[in-house]
């Protein structure tokens, strides 16, 4: 790019990236950086990050230094922005020598709009001394640290690389800084202001709200049947990732969608390298993959058209859950944040983190964790306020866009349930798990029961007008509600706690959730989550993904660096006729515009003929 020292914010922001206006703070944060100053930026993904750096990088003179610790990703960051016609370039330990050179003369020539590095690399000698350089030359328009949280030894992705990043403050004052994050504890927070050096930077935090992602959590009886309809129904040939708790479930659970005819790979860290690699670069450029996986998968996954995550298993706390669902729908456009759950669930996590090895106040604090987990799963009213909230943003309104909020669940007295259930486990001397409990209740003529006697007691056969998923339903609500606890041997016999004692007392009342056979399905089908395009223009959007994976495929770059999905569904509902009217669509600037335009143009004129 040439000199642009008259180019503004906005106009970089219209005729280069084709969006009509800021979002959120971006507008203040860019101002602040082009005026010289530094920021501390915690955005929520999705939020538009990286506008905040680029953006102020083509109005400063000079070049941009991005320093990330993402280096599989640094291909993908610099061909989104070539496509834009802009002059982006990484530097790290892929490339040759050569290349390195090469890169290094451009940026002394002034070429490059943007760099990108990694921390250890931009601390290397050489590398500092041609940033010198650049630097006493007025040519180096700011610093951006990503995924800045990687400074604090508090959050869990710590690089001690980052630590090294403070020297930039001193060795080149004259440069803004802004760092960058979308983890926002108040302790992460301060620790990264002191340890880069931006303890008086502005600072600018959004809040935590992901509005186009929909919560839905439940405990159907088959979850993966359920997950399997679900993904049917909303979400046919999108890409998507579906968490499980072990690698044997990510491989069963892959394989069986495979089966059904989805298109799925597994992840996890018991994979070779090269297989790991292949399954998410593969996710990264395809825009219909399923990657089912483990938590070691979705580090630094910038995918911005990801429309769903599924969690199999519930995750071991709120943070947990909220940075995985927080994968789905980047892009801003309809995603949705599916879980299901059962009593298992419950049951194993709470007997991990009593067996686990972490001293008594790692361990409590991990058990409070859960408990929100578990409290978010058994809620009964609007999900986001909930997650919203436990972030510490109270006074939301109910969300609208949730699976209680759609479809509010029915509570019931469970009060007399509650005491058969509570007593049978006091009745048999709290030594047993939940389904040799519901066997009692049931009345069930098994050999262990009456070894033990336990069909002389008063409790035995007291529950048979429900089935036994109702009991173990109960049970798990129980639970999660702290009445009975998960007994510390492993063996997952159930204990009284004693929140028990005054519903068994008839002390209190107890209104629980019913149970709810699907979730995410509504009864009333036309509350489907809602998708990007109308139905009736559906064959549009499916011819113009076919276009733009034929161009991706053929330019060797992941399909939404072409174009991403709100970009296709703005066209879908404008249907440009011209170079004109295909201005108007948000993510359409000049560069794509002339190297695209007319082939979408084309396309679209081709279906709406086929219409009439
Ligand atoms: P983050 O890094 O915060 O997760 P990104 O920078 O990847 O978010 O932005 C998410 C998506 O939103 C991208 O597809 C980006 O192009 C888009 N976006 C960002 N800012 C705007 C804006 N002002 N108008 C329209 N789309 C935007
Ligand atoms: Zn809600």
């Amino acid at each position: 790019m040439d000199s642009a020292h008259d180019r503004t914010a906005l106009s970089v922001l219209q005729t280069i990236y084709g969006y009509d206006g800021f979002r959120g703070d971006q507008a203040a944060i860019i101002d602040t950086v082009i005026g010289g100053d530094d920021a501390l930026v915690l955005m929520p993904t999705g939020g538009g990050k990286s506008l905040c750096y680029q953006v102020p990088s083509l109005v400063r003179r000079g070049f941009g230094v991005v320093v990330s610790p993402l280096i599989a990703l640094m291909q993908d960051q610099v061909d989104a922005l070539r496509a834009l016609d802009l002059d982006a370039a990484f530097i790290n330990s892929s490339l040759t020598h050569n290349e390195i050179r090469d890169t290094e003369a451009r940026l002394r020539r002034g070429d490059i709009d943007l760099l990108y590095v990694a921390p250890e690399r931009l601390l290397m000698p050489d590398m500092l001394a041609l940033l010198d350089d650049c630097a006493d030359a007025g040519n180096i328009a700011l610093f951006a640290i990503d995924e800045a949280h990687c400074v604090s030894q508090w959050g869990h992705d710590f690089r001690k690389e980052y630590m090294g990043l403070s020297i930039l403050a001193e060795r080149f004052p004259e440069v803004p800084r802004i760092a960058l994050t979308a983890t926002a504890d108040e302790r992460t927070r301060e620790e990264i202001a002191t340890n880069l050096g931006l303890t008086e930077a502005a600072r600018f935090i959004s809040g935590f709200d992901r509005p186009n992602i929909r919560y839905a959590i439940g405990e159907p009886d088959n979850a993966r049947e359920a997950m399997y309809a679900f993904l049917k129904e909303n979400h046919p040939g999108s890409a998507g990732i579906v968490y499980c708790l072990s690698r044997r479930k990510v491989e069963q659970t892959a394989e069986w969608l495979c089966k059904q005819g989805c298109d799925a790979v597994p992840y996890h860290a018991g994979l070779d390298a090269a297989t790991r690699e292949l399954h998410q670069r593969r996710f990264l450029r395809e825009d219909g993959l399923i990657v089912v996986a483990t938590i070691a998968f979705g580090m630094g996954i910038d995918k911005p058209d990801v429309r769903f995550v599924c969690h199999l298993n519930l995750p071991k706390s709120v943070e947990a859950y909220y940075q995985e669902t927080g994968r789905a729908g980047r892009d801003g456009q309809p995603a949705d944040a599916w879980m299901a759950y059962g009593l298992q669930d419950v049951i194993n996590l709470r007997s991990m983190m009593s067996q686990s090895e972490a001293d008594e106040q790692h361990k409590r604090v991990e058990h409070q964790k859960l408990e929100s987990m578990l409290g978010l799963a058994e809620l009964t009213t609007c999900r986001r306020q909930a997650l919203l909230s436990y972030f510490g943003e109270s006074g939301a309104a109910a969300c609208g866009n949730c699976d209680n909020c759609l479809n509010p669940p029915d509570t019931w007295d469970a009060t007399i349930d509650a005491q058969k259930a509570l007593s049978c486990v006091g009745r048999t001397g709290q030594r047993f798990g939940v389904n040799y409990l519901v066997d009692v209740l049931r009345g069930a003529g098994s050999e262990r029961i009456q070894r033990f006697g336990h069909d002389e007691l008063a409790v035995f056969g007291l529950g048979k007008e429900r089935s036994a998923n109702e009991w173990r339903h109960l049970y798990r609500q129980l639970i999660a509600k702290g009445l009975l606890a998960v007994d510390v041997d492993g063996h997952g016999s159930v204990v009284l706690t004693e929140q028990a004692r005054p519903v068994l007392r008839g002390e209190v009342e107890l209104q629980l959730r019913h149970l709810r056979k699907g979730n995410g399905k509504s009864r009333d089908s036309s509350r489907r989550s809602k998708a990007p395009v109308a139905a009736e223009d559906r064959p549009l959007f499916e011819a113009l993904r076919g276009l733009r994976k034929q161009l991706s495929d053929a330019a060797g770059v992941p399909a939404y660096v072409v174009f991403n999905d709100a970009t296709l569904a703005d066209m879908v509902a404008i249907k440009p006729e011209n170079s004109d009217q295909m201005r108007m669509v948000s993510g359409v600037g000049e560069a794509k515009l002339e190297r695209y335009g007319e082939e979408f143009i084309a396309a679209i004129q081709a279906y709406t003929e086929e219409q009439a």
